[in-house]
């Protein structure tokens, strides 16, 4: 497919004024965030595209592109990339929850979670998914073996990724899922979303700078608070003062080592960042659209390439 640069350009960033001239041709796809300038999600998709291009010729004319897009015009231009036919958007941060509003027919997996991350476009309005908690299982059962069913889950946060991971671990039938977050608030506002999933499995919350001295060993331990984005933070938990976990994914990957993926590599703990988990819901995103069974392996390729950097 010839476009013009302009368009065919997956550095750049795009803004809604660039969509009004949007080039009629091709297949588009998009993710949506402020900030998005950081967002590896191009270069993992269209390695993909290139790839299953060579033995499908209908994905050369497929684009993923990113834009960025404040809060406040998120509901005008998921209308805007409707009727201009972007066939799929991907939303991250801070969109998730505040598209779940405007989605038209909603994947019964991503109900309980409240929050989309992936659009398909219908001729009537958005379908909307939630990948994230497919991507974490794949990421936790690839890097660390783990299974979540029947297993006890250590989760710290109670934001977004963490409600989408809590969900994920409750239908997957874990036996027990112990949540620590920082603000007690948020916390029980998550316990009580959840209680209802929680069927056999024991639910609780803690404070993960007064962990209870009965929380299970052998745990998996999940990180899906934000401590550690930034090189000053300090873990969100001390694992010493916990019973030994089976092992930590720390859904951060950028920085690839955090302070609690350092201390668990100090205690000989197998560990893992959150790359895997960003490429799985990447795959599985990208299967909903393209109804093809996509190359896993040039997307971890490419993320590797872009946070080795
Ligand atoms: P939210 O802003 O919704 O939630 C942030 C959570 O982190 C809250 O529980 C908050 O606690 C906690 N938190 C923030 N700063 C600190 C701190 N300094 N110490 C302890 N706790 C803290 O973010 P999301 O849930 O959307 O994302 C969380 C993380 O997961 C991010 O780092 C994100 O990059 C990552 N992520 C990775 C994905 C992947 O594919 N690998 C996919 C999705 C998310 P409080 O309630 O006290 O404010």
């Amino acid at each position: 497919m010839a476009l013009p640069l302009h368009f065919d350009s997956p550095e750049r960033v795009f803004t809604l004024a660039d969509l009004a001239n949007w080039p009629a041709d091709g297949t588009w796809l998009a993710v949506l965030g402020q900030p998005i300038k950081h967002s590896i999600s191009p270069a993992m998709h269209n390695a993909a595209l290139a790839q299953l291009a060579k033995s499908d010729a209908r994905f050369k004319s497929w684009r993923y592109v990113r834009f960025e897009i404040a809060p406040e015009d998120l509901p005008a231009a998921l209308k805007q990339f409707h009727a201009k036919h972007f066939l799929g958007l991907n939303l991250t941060v801070p969109h998730k929850v505040l598209a779940y509003a405007h989605v038209r027919h909603v994947d019964p997996r991503a109900q309980p979670i409240g929050a989309v991350n992936t659009l398909r476009w219908r001729e009537n309005g958005w379908e909307g998914f939630n990948t994230d908690g497919y991507g974490l299982a794949q990421g936790l059962r690839e890097n660390l073996r783990a299974e979540l069913v029947g297993a006890d889950i250590i989760l710290l946060g109670a934001g977004g990724a963490a409600r989408g991971a809590a969900v994920e671990c409750l239908q997957a039938g874990c036996a027990s899922l112990s949540i620590g977050n920082r603000t007690a608030e948020n916390l029980k506002t998550l316990l009580t979303t959840l209680a209802p999933l929680a069927g056999k499995a024991r639910l609780r919350g803690f404070d993960p700078q007064d962990p209870p001295k009965d929380l299970p060993s052998g745990a998996w331990m999940i990180n899906a608070t934000s401590a550690g984005l930034k090189s000053a933070e300090v873990a969100p938990i001390d694992l010493e003062r916990l019973p030994r976990p089976a092992g930590v994914y720390d859904m951060i990957y950028n920085p690839p080592l955090t302070p609690l993926l350092r201390q668990a590599q100090r205690l000989g703990l197998p560990s893992a960042n959150g790359l895997s988990m960003l490429v799985y819901q990447g795959a599985r995103a990208l299967e909903i659209w393209t109804g093809a069974s996509v190359p896993v392996s040039a997307m971890a390729a490419a993320v590797q390439a872009r946070t080795a950097r």
